[in-house]
């Protein structure tokens, strides 16, 4: 057959669009999307033809069934959810790549009525007047954290910005060189300083810093004393800290306000739950810092956020700065925040109630009971699988407690029908993705972070990745 011949046996948008599995899919999605995807097919179709070689065309044949089902496949992809959920078996509780802290099931309700209906977002109920997005959150903020008063930025990258662009536009701000941090996707304390507008005064050295360190650096120009938890390294060995009550008092003395950039917000003291000490939002505020920032996302368990609480004096002046305007929160925000707070006034709550305080507080027991279950569910499936339970270490994340070591149950499963590689390519691609990491050329599943309502579809995709 030769090439216009060959060209002319192509099948028309209508025949295509009058295919019976093609009026079928017209029903669940919009014919615009299903029309777009039928040009594209029949110019591909088209391109390959002109692009053969005669003795290719000879034996060729336009298939249209398979037409069809490409352009049902490519419909059917493009509608689903792009931005979806995923299964964690890494391990990591605070995973930023995979979104960071749960939200607790318990504040759906909450979340979801703010977000579908009007809510009084801005406007203050008792008096039909304007009211403020951030009212909403400052009295519970107060009265966990002892604070005299609050602000909700974007995020804790925001607000130290915010902060700095406050407190110290165009002036100095004293930091030690130990804590000039990098957080990661570009938030580094210097870069951040300079975006300010505020100048950085490092002061000591890497592993030592001493309180006559900042003291000999105070000028007519010191705006403020930083203090930034380096919440994901530890500088361990011959080294000397400035204690936040050593920097109180010299801010006191010198009438030169403290600034704290925590990280995580960690409001309950986790050493009670066996981990290692990590301060407190409530030891900084009682330290006497006048400013504290951290993040609503990491160990606080909430929504994205930047939380900075301290001096009314400071956040007033930070409330007329128009970044708070450009960086505000919304009302789903607002909503989320609001609700895991109020969590908190029952430690025992958060404790059970949170996600991620659950998840890294749980003992090695129940984890094991987990892995079991999941063991014998997937052994049940008499796949061609070699499975074992292992002892291993789970990572808190998110920048977060970086040396703890939360001891784990892990899977280590292994097929002697596919590689390593291939079983770990086969469930991150699975219609859920499923998150594991290979070690020792096995793979690994940390039952840490796996909910036990996980085990169906966990079955589901090894079913149809060793098929
Ligand atoms: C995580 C972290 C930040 C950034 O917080 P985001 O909420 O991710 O913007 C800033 N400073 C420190 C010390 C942190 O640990």
């Amino acid at each position: 057959m030769n090439k216009g011949k060959l060209l002319s046996t192509l099948p028309s948008v209508d025949e295509l669009l009058n295919n019976e599995d093609i009026i079928r899919l017209l029903k669940d999605i919009p014919r615009k999307v299903i029309l777009e995807e039928i040009r594209r097919c029949i110019q591909m179709e088209r391109n390959k033809i002109l692009q053969m070689q005669d003795n290719e065309l000879e034996t060729y044949k336009i298939e249209v069934d398979s037409l069809i089902k490409s352009v049902v496949f490519t419909c059917c992809k493009f509608m689903e959810m792009n931005l979806k959920e995923v299964i964690n078996g890494t391990g990591v509780v605070l995973h930023t790549n995979l979104g960071r802290a749960l939200l607790s099931d318990e504040i759906k309700d909450e979340v979801w009525s703010v977000a579908s209906g009007y809510s009084n977002l801005e406007i203050n109920v008792a008096t039909g007047k304007r009211g403020s997005r951030y009212s909403h959150v400052v009295e519970i903020i107060k009265t966990i954290t002892g604070a005299e008063d609050a602000l909700v930025v974007n995020n804790n990258a925001a607000a130290v910005l915010l902060v700095l662009g406050t407190m110290a536009k165009n002036r100095e701000v004293i930091v030690s060189r130990g804590e000039l941090v990098e957080i990661g996707g570009s938030f580094r304390i210097p870069e951040v300083m300079e975006q300010s507008g505020a100048k950085l005064v490092d002061v000591g050295a890497t592993n030592k810093t001493h309180i006559w360190d900042y003291e000999k650096a105070i000028g007519e120009e010191t705006a403020a004393l930083l203090k930034v938890h380096t919440s994901n390294y530890k500088i361990l060995g011959f080294t000397k800290e400035v204690t936040l009550i050593e920097l109180v008092e010299l801010g006191r003395k010198t009438n030169i306000p403290v600034v704290e950039d925590l990280g995580s917000g960690v409001l309950i003291n986790l050493q009670k739950y066996g981990l290692s000490y990590e301060p407190t939002v409530q030891d900084s505020v009682q330290a006497g810092v006048d400013i504290i920032t951290f993040s609503g996302d990491k160990l606080l368990g909430g929504p994205q956020a930047g939380i900075i609480i301290g001096k009314k004096q400071w956040i007033e002046k930070m409330k007329k700065n128009p970044l708070t305007r450009a960086f505000r929160v919304d009302k789903l925000t607002m909503a989320a925040l609001e609700a895991t707070l109020k969590i908190y006034l029952s430690e025992e709550d958060a404790i059970k109630k949170l996600p991620t305080l659950k998840m890294i507080t749980e003992g090695i027991e129940e984890i094991h009971k987990r892995a079991i279950t999941l063991l014998n569910r997937i052994e049940a499936e008499n796949l061609q699988i070699d499975i074992e339970i292992n002892d291993d270490y789970s990572q808190v994340g998110g920048g977060s407690l970086p040396l703890e070591k939360l001891p784990t149950k892990v899977l280590q499963i292994t097929s002697s029908k596919l590689s390593v590689n291939q079983l770990e390519e086969g469930l991150r691609l699975y219609q859920t993705p499923i998150i594991t990491r290979i070690q020792d050329n096995k793979l690994i599943v940390d039952l840490r972070t796996i909910k036990e309502r996980d085990f169906i579809i966990i079955c589901e995709a090894l079913r149809s990745v060793v098929i």
